[in-house]
């Protein structure tokens, strides 16, 4: 099959690899109807994240058909349309039974080969699922193709993060990051009753996009967005940061934000040694902090309802629709944010 495989350094390559097969019972293979970059992929892309193999087939994001059923996932068919979470999960060990699905202990990372152990990714034109039954999702009729691409990680991480904000009716909420999962975080913040949510970034169409999502729109290269949020809270700072950006920069900035006794939810990965305050800051502020990895598969149950009922166009993020086979490309584009791109699907 094609795929887009590691390959160094800001090196994707498009090219062909071996078609995935059946390697336990509660495998199936998937045929990739979409498949998406997600900011994530730009980590391991720019190595500041490191250890991939290279080879390995990358991405997390995809949905599609199951076409091939290992003998055990009894209750997949052949036929039915899936999505999924971007890490596979049991359903049956500690964590999954209390629904941080992201922390199985049988989990995988889709698109995450280090020493030759790991799984490939779904930027190509199969994968195969592992743990199947307890990974997938059927889609329902009345969700798009690509709703159930976002709903596998941005909408439930910005979600998710907003989740753990302690965001109450009424909050004063700043979103950092409007890339896909800082806009998706805004639409979790509304849901939480926040009314009002300053989102924060420089790119104008991503700025844009959060106001058509319902934020208030914030330069941070333009303006003083410390000073803005303290003049809108009576001098205190933000009730909770949502912090979808993974920096030392946009880490302090949710620092400077928060007031004291807010919570800082961080769905941002961050590579880099240490936090961005120290110890008696944090004591100095009450403050609370969350940080972790999203539960894809707890979350995008839960948030099928309110995806189908259409209230919020999430839709519109996607900026680009582009072949497999110009996924090198897309990496540039997606990369460095070139013609107004969000969010990239490729089709293989
Ligand atoms: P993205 O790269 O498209 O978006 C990041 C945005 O942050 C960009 O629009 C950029 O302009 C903006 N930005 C950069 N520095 C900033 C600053 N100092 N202040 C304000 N804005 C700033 O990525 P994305 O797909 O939206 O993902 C965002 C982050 O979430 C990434 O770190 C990604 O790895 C992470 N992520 C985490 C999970 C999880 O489970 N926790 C899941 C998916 C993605
Ligand atoms: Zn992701
Ligand atoms: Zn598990």
């Amino acid at each position: 099959m094609k795929a887009l495989t590691f390959r160094g350094k800001e090196i994707i390559r498009h090219e062909t690899v071996a078609d995935p097969g059946i390697e336990h019972p509660n495998d199936v293979i998937v045929k990739i109807d979409l498949a998406a970059i997600c900011g994530s992929d730009l980590h391991p892309y720019h190595e500041r994240e490191k250890g991939l193999d290279h080879g390995t087939v990358m991405g997390h994001e995809f949905t599609g058909k199951i076409i091939e059923v290992g003998q055990e996932a009894k209750r997949l068919r052949k036929g039915t349309r899936v999505l999924s979470p971007f890490t596979s999960n049991c359903g049956t060990c500690f964590f999954c039974r209390r629904g941080l699905t992201s922390r199985c202990e049988n989990g995988q990372l889709f698109g995450w080969v280090q020493g030759g152990k790991g799984l490939h990714g779904s930027q190509a034109e199969y994968v195969r699922v592992p743990l199947a039954e307890s990974t997938l999702l059927p889609v329902p009729e009345t969700i798009h193709p690509e709703e159930a691409l976002l709903l596998g990680d941005v909408f439930s991480t910005g979600y998710f993060c907003a989740d753990r904000a302690d965001v109450e009716p009424g909050a004063k909420v700043a979103v950092i990051g409007c890339g896909p999962v800082g806009l998706m975080a805004i639409i979790g913040a509304r849901e939480l009753g926040a009314t009002a949510i300053y989102a924060i970034d420089a790119i104008p169409e991503r700025l844009r996009l959060a106001e058509q999502f319902g934020a208030t729109a914030v330069n941070y290269k333009e303006q003083d967005t410390v000073a803005l949020l303290r003049e809108n809270t009576e001098g205190r700072g933000a009730d909770a940061v949502l912090e979808a950006v993974g920096s030392p920069a946009a880490g302090r900035l949710a620092f400077e934000l928060i007031r004291e006794g807010g919570t800082i939810s961080t769905a941002g990965v961050h590579t880099e040694a240490q936090l961005a305050f120290s110890p008696v800051e944090a004591y100095d502020k009450n403050m609370t902090y969350r940080i972790g990895r999203c539960p894809a598969r707890t979350y995008m149950e839960q948030l099928l309802p309110l995806v189908a009922a259409r209230k919020y166009d999430l839709r519109s993020i996607i900026s680009h629709h582009l072949p497999l086979s110009e996924g090198a490309e897309a990496y540039r584009i997606f990369d460095h944010k070139q013609d107004g791109c969000t969010k990239v699907v490729l089709k293989p």
